[in-house]
């Protein structure tokens, strides 16, 4: 490659790539066409994704002054590029990963065959215990033999190609230099949050596992953890016929135009190969979202849309004229804290009271039991980041991370782990940190909200209008604690969380 790319050609370019990948997954995805062809687009833009390409950000990241706004944009830019490269000399593994899930079977004991992607959703149906732990015995043999090998490699290749960048000592200083985000004070936090909700859990984890699985606490498994939350018996109070209009109605009670004057298209219609989860996909920024989705009904189904709606009007709101890495690159926190600040509306008794069918008297047992779900999944992704900077971190050697995943995540759940998901329940590059800090902003808004336009924000026509300027119009251009000081003059915290759940708990 002889031609030499100018920043600004590569911001240019990587709107255009990114818009073209974005749409060959929304047209595969939602069924339009039968497989995304990937490769060519990749071709096409290679010089995009060059040692070149890197180096330059490279080059303009360490040129720029501390704390100036071309290194706020540089950093960002780098750390797409180094992605960027580890994706493209992972992508054969990753490949043979989503191959093998396809295709692989679970085979039980007694001679029956499931298809490995249905085993969880088996799992969490089934209300008899002894096929739980039939098929998960069956899963956990299978996972070890065939899918942890290849993920194990995968994170190993990962740590090496990210540490040979040279950007930083290791694996997880470089994280920290191109995100922004401190591990170790998460971490940190993590561990504290852990001790000060142990009482809180010890003494609602017997109640729940007892009442909704009639077994001893001290048997319970992660396969058990799944059926506990399915709870499907609350399924009919959140029909699949009016989901869409519900909430399109409460958005525009608040002020905002649930299409973003035509920007966000509802994807909505049956279709052979639509995905049956609802998904975003953000083809041109903000110009053309995409909101797909197959209503089936069922508190997830509510959930995942309102989720994939935050994402949505973030996207369609953002200022066109925001650069390119403050549009689609930067912290994911914020735009996860957006979705996670529309799905916790089912968390919320007056917005569950006037939009869904649950009726005043199941809603003090819903929310009791939202709130241990709650404390579950914050003591679990905690656990998860703890473990996953020790995998990451290159102090323990590759053997004894089974043994410690389970430790971990046992500890810290009640629910007995597995040492076979010890590189399959790993979230790269940290993922787990964008989805904690994420937590935190939400919890921080949703306080915000409620002193700015009472605890009814969600249908005050004034909190519309401010969401969208102050919050949404910035796109990713600020990590999410720089938001949390702008907007509520706090630290992120677990402070938040902790009242949150001791609200729900009762
Ligand atoms: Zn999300």
């Amino acid at each position: 490659m002889t031609t030499t790319l100018s920043l600004e050609q590569l911001r240019e370019r990587g709107d255009a790539f990114n818009t073209e990948i974005s749409r060959e997954y929304y047209l595969a995805l939602s069924g339009q066409k039968p497989s995304a062809e990937l490769q060519p687009i990749y071709a096409k833009h290679a010089d995009v994704m060059s040692r070149d390409a890197l180096e330059l950000t490279i080059d303009a990241f360490r040129g720029a002054s501390e704390g100036s706004e071309e290194q706020r944009a540089a950093r960002l830019l780098v750390d797409w590029e180094a992605d960027a490269q580890s994706s493209r000399e992972l992508a054969g593994l990753d490949e043979r990963q989503i191959t093998w899930e396809a295709s692989a079977f679970v085979q039980l004991a007694d001679g029956r065959q499931i298809p490995f992607e249905k085993a969880s959703i088996e799992m969490a149906n089934s209300s008899d215990r002894d096929e739980r732990q039939a098929i998960e015995k069956a899963r956990a043999t299978l996972v070890a033999r065939e899918l942890a090998p290849i993920r194990r490699e995968r994170f190993q290749r990962e740590r090496d190609i990210t540490e040979e960048l040279g950007l930083a000592a290791n694996y997880n200083a470089t994280f920290e230099l191109l995100s922004g985000v401190s591990l170790a004070g998460l971490r940190a936090e993590c561990e504290q949050f852990l001790r000060e909700t142990q009482a809180m859990w010890d003494e609602v984890f017997p109640e729940f596992v007892r009442k909704e699985l009639g077994i001893e606490p001290n048997v319970a498994t992660r396969s058990d953890a799944g059926a506990l939350f399915r709870a499907k018996d609350l399924d009919p109070y959140f029909p699949a016929s009016t989901m869409e209009e519900t909430i399109r109605t409460q958005v525009r009670s608040m002020g905002i135009d649930p299409t973003a004057s035509g920007r966000v298209t509802f994807d909505t219609g049956d279709r052979e190969g639509k995905r049956s989860r609802a998904f975003c996909s953000p083809v041109r920024v903000p110009d053309e979202v995409y909101l797909v989705l197959r209503p089936h009904g069922g508190q997830t189904d509510w959930m995942t849309f309102l989720h994939e709606l935050g994402h949505a009007l973030h996207y369609a709101y953002m200022r066109p004229d925001l650069a390119f890495e403050y549009r689609w690159l930067g912290d994911n926190s914020i735009t996860e804290g957006y979705a996670m600040l529309f799905d916790h509306r089912l968390k919320d008794t007056g917005w569950l009271k006037r939009y869904t069918e649950l009726g005043p008297s199941r809603i003090p047992g819903y929310l009791r039991k939202t709130g241990f779900e709650e404390l579950h999944f914050l003591r679990r992704y905690s656990a998860k980041l703890i473990y996953e900077t020790d995998l990451y971190g290159g102090g323990v050697p590759w053997d004894s991370l089974p043994d410690l995943y389970v430790d971990r995540l046992t500890t810290a759940t009640t629910f007995q782990y597995n040492p076979s998901d010890a590189f399959v329940d790993v979230d790269p590059r940290f993922y787990a940190a964008r989805y904690l800090r994420a937590w935190q902003l939400q919890a921080l808004l949703e306080e915000t909200l409620i002193e700015r336009y009472d605890i009814d924000w969600w249908r005050n026509p004034r909190a519309g209008p401010w969401i969208c300027s102050a919050l949404f119009s910035e796109g990713q251009r600020e990590l999410a604690h720089e938001q949390a000081q702008r907007v509520a003059g706090k630290a992120l915290s677990f402070a938040p969380l902790v009242r949150s759940v001791e609200r729900m708990l009762g």
